[in-house]
């Protein structure tokens, strides 16, 4: 069997690869490669256990730092066992910090890269996720999309077409796959928030606070509230405190949170993957941000932006609130079965032939 490189580089990338890597390794000699820039149990192994992933066969134990030393201890960690190994491709997923590290470090020795959740855009430059899939999409080999609308940005950024697939997105195969967990009786808002540009400034933070505050005062429902350590960190840093009925909850398994998701009667987040397991659910979500990636998402009305006016944020909100969301059906069928396909077929072809 050839030698592949399959890598993990934080929380949702375990997820999304978790059905993926059950396929590849069924048809490849496959190495699963952890960065440890996720390294606490809630955050990392309770996402392989929950689905059923085996245990890494590397940990880069990178943790965390600034972004130029997580990616450079990575680049150094991680060329050691792709010179070790040999593959003869390497599967990065997503923009987080890890994935552009194992990008640069597969590309810089000309071993093929295939980047999977390719071509997705916000045209936010402050964002470090917006760079890093900039970055990681000209570098990749194979881009796999989920939409055809991201193939057409990689197209329109100059990259040739025949270096674009599109086939689904396979968080709809993972949603489906598990039984969640959670269950509450009494109505709930649910609220995660972790991304750089909330966190970092000061401003965008207590603007955050300051809207759920107000949301509690006017609808009175409960408002629980992940704390990732970044947050709780910068809260500690600022001098903030959470206002009435914002309830702090530490990092949830992934069973439990998708139960939660499907139970509340809004949530409002910032992550990527957390809307569209909403759009899967049905469950109104807003993204408190002043751009996103997902527009297809906005597109379809099943999701909103918040923007970062606290009055705007609650206009939206009530809109959000005010008409049923459909569940969408857009995100295909058979994604990871795809993927393997695409792979076995190009792993044939994979040459010297340094063209583009
Ligand atoms: N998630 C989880 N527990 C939590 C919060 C999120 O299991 O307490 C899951 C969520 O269901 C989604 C993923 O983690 O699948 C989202 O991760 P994150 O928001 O960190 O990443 P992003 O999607 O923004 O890259």
């Amino acid at each position: 069997m050839k030698k592949i490189v399959t890598c993990i580089g934080i929380r949702p990338d375990i997820i999304r690869l978790s059905q993926i890597i059950k396929k590849l390794d069924k048809h490849f000699n496959n190495i699963i490669v952890d960065s440890g820039q996720h390294y606490d149990y809630n955050l990392n192994k309770i996402f392989y256990e929950q689905l059923d992933v085996r245990p890494s066969d590397f940990n880069l134990d990178i943790k965390s730092g600034t972004h130029a030393s997580q990616v450079a201890k990575l680049m150094i960690e991680f060329e050691k066992v792709l010179i070790k190994e040999a593959p003869v491709f390497v599967v990065v997923l997503g923009d987080n910090n890890s994935s552009l590290g194992f990008a640069l470090a597969t590309s810089k020795l000309n071993i093929p890269l295939i980047h999977i959740e390719a071509g997705m855009r916000s045209k936010n430059w402050i964002m470090p996720e917006e760079k890093n899939r900039i970055v990681i999409d000209h570098l990749a080999d194979m881009n796999i999309c989920y939409l055809p609308e991201h193939k057409e940005n990689l197209i329109r950024e100059g990259i040739n077409p025949r270096r674009c697939w599109v086939v689904g997105n396979p968080i709809i195969e993972v949603v489906h796959a598990v039984q969640p967990t959670f269950h509450q009786d009494d109505a709930f808002y649910l609220v995660t928030c972790h991304r750089a540009e909330n966190l970092e400034i000061k401003e965008n933070l207590n603007k955050v606070l300051t809207f759920l505050g107000k949301l509690y005062q006017k609808k009175n429902i409960e408002i629980k509230f992940i704390l990732m350590p970044k947050a709780k960190n910068m809260m500690e840093k600022y001098g903030f405190e959470f206002p009435e009925g914002i309830i702090p909850i530490p990092p949830q398994g992934f069973l439990e949170f998708l139960g939660m998701e499907k139970e509340a009667k809004l949530v409002l987040t910032d992550s990527g993957t957390v809307v569209e397991e909403c759009a899967i659910f049905g469950t109104p979500c807003i993204t408190i941000r002043e751009s996103t990636e997902r527009i297809d998402l906005i597109e379809l009305g099943v999701n909103s932006l918040s923007g970062m006016d606290v009055d705007q944020m609650l206009d939206t909100t009530e809109m959000a609130l005010s008409h049923k969301i459909e569940p969408v059906t857009h995100y295909g069928n058979n994604i990871s079965d795809k993927i393997c396909n695409i792979l076995i077929g190009n792993s044939l072809n994979f040459s010297k032939n340094s063209s583009r």
